[in-house]
Formats: structure tokens, sequence, C-alpha cells
């Protein structure tokens, strides 16, 4: 096995041991884009499945959203060539992203939105009780930042979110995982990336400054991801405003208004 696999594989098994990912008999659908990191989750996966000492299922599924230029002929050769079993969703949620994304604002929101009740729906119809995500350790900082920058709030993306109401859990495998070893195994691989022309037209986005500003401030402190990872499981709320937002605010807005 290659280095960069073997490195990813074992981050999966350590993601899974921190946050009991994936187990006996489960059923995974992985959310197939077409981009770098769901391809590479998909490969690492079943890399995972023959090292485990339990029994699980994979199944990709990808939906064409309908935007100009998406060859799914591509993903579906990979496929069929690959032996995975796999499912290609059309629904046109491109139209409907244009056209209620107000000018300026990023599409992503809406879109993941969309595209997240269309996986859930197909989790149900195929049995899945898991559906895996390739957000990897840069997407949950980056989201951390996002959050603490523009809405005021700490929070990120959970390795594994429980449906409350009993659909299949959310996993990210690749939490523990840095988007540039997954750039590296995308190109060793050669998957058959397709990149979304939606996001990608657009260029002021408030992400691209969260990965600008980490890029500058890894110059001189290289450990910053790796701290900012751990601070998401390190939590001390004796520290923060917690339980006392109310009065917290007062007090900011009082001197707001000195
Ligand atoms: S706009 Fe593109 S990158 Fe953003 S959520 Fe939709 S498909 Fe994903």
């Amino acid at each position: 096995m290659h280095s960069i696999e073997k490195k990813l594989t074992r981050q999966i098994s350590q993601a899974n041991r921190r946050f009991d990912l994936i187990g006996q008999d489960d059923r995974v659908m992985v959310a197939v884009s077409g981009g770098k990191d769901s391809w590479g989750l998909l490969s690492l996966l079943r890399v995972y499945r023959t090292q485990v000492p339990f029994d699980f299922s994979i199944i990709a599924v990808t939906i064409d959203q309908g935007q100009p230029g998406f060859d799914g002929k591509r993903l579906e050769d990979y496929y069929a060539v690959h032996g995975y079993d796999y499912r290609i969703v059309y629904k046109d949620t491109y139209s409907v992203v244009i056209d209620k994304t107000p000018d300026g604002k990023a599409y992503c929101s809406l879109c993941s939105r969309m595209r997240r009740g269309i996986l859930y729906r197909q989790a149900e119809e195929l049995g899945a009780n898991k559906v895996a995500l390739g957000h990897h350790r840069d997407d949950l900082i980056e989201t951390l930042l996002l959050n603490q920058f523009y809405s005021g709030r700490v929070r990120s993306m959970a390795p594994k979110l429980v449906e409350a109401n009993g659909g299949a859990t959310i996993i990210r495998p690749l939490a523990l995982s840095a988007e540039d070893d997954l750039r590296a195994y995308a190109m060793e691989k050669e998957f058959p990336i397709i990149p979304c022309n939606l996001c990608g037209s657009q260029t002021n986005l408030k992400r691209q400054d969260v990965k600008r500003l980490l890029k500058t401030l890894e110059v001189t402190n290289p450990r910053i991801r790796g701290n900012l990872l751990a601070s998401l499981g390190n939590i001390d709320t004796s520290h923060l405003l917690v339980g006392e937002l109310d009065s917290a605010k007062d007090e900011l807005q009082i001197i707001e208004h000195d």
C-alpha cells in the first residue's frame, strides 16, 4: 500500500475509534460529489473495510444536480470499472440555487441543504444507516473560524451526527485528515475529478479569505491547523461565556454604546 493511502486509512481508523463511526453490519452510503475529497473517502473506506475485523457494506451515491458541464458518464465509467456499488440520482437543484440565492451570497449554503435532503431520502431507499461525507480536518477548522468571524458562535462540523428523527447518521471519517494529503491521494489515484462549476464561479467567498488567513499564519506557526483541530475537542466552558450569555451581551452593548 502506498504511504499516503496508509496514512489516510490509519487516520480513518483513529477517527472510528475516537468517534465510533462505523461498526458491524453498517450500510454506509458515501456521498460522492466528484471532488477529490469524496473520491478519496470512497476509495479509502474500501481499503479500510479490508483491514477491520467487522463487516460493513459501501454504496456510492452521486447527485447529478443539473449543473452545466456535469459529466455523469465519467463517474459512471469509473464506478463500473472499479467495481463499486453505486447510484446516480438526477435532481435539478442547480436552477433553484441560482434562482433563490441573493446576489453576492454564496451558493453553498442553500445547495448543501438541498443536497442533504436528497441524500437522506436516498439513504432511506437504499437501507443505509450511515451517510459518509468527505469533509476533512481543514473543512472543520475553516468552518469553526467562519462561524466565529461571521456568525458570532463557536460551531464546526461534527464527525458524527445522529439524526433525532431516526434517519441515517451522518459521519465524517476524514475529520482527522488534511486536505493536502487528500489532494496528493487524488493525484496518485487519478480520480475523475468533476469540479463544482457553481461555487467555482464565485470568487469572493469568505471561506477563501479564511483559507488565505490560515496559509499566512501557518508560515510562522506550522502547528496552527493541528492546534485548531485539537481545540475542538479541548473546550473549557468555565472560561467561556456559556450560561452568562445574556448578561455578557448586555455588557457588550454597554461598551459599544460608550
Ligand atoms: S455549490 Fe458546489 S461546492 Fe457548494 S454545496 Fe453545491 S455542489 Fe457543493
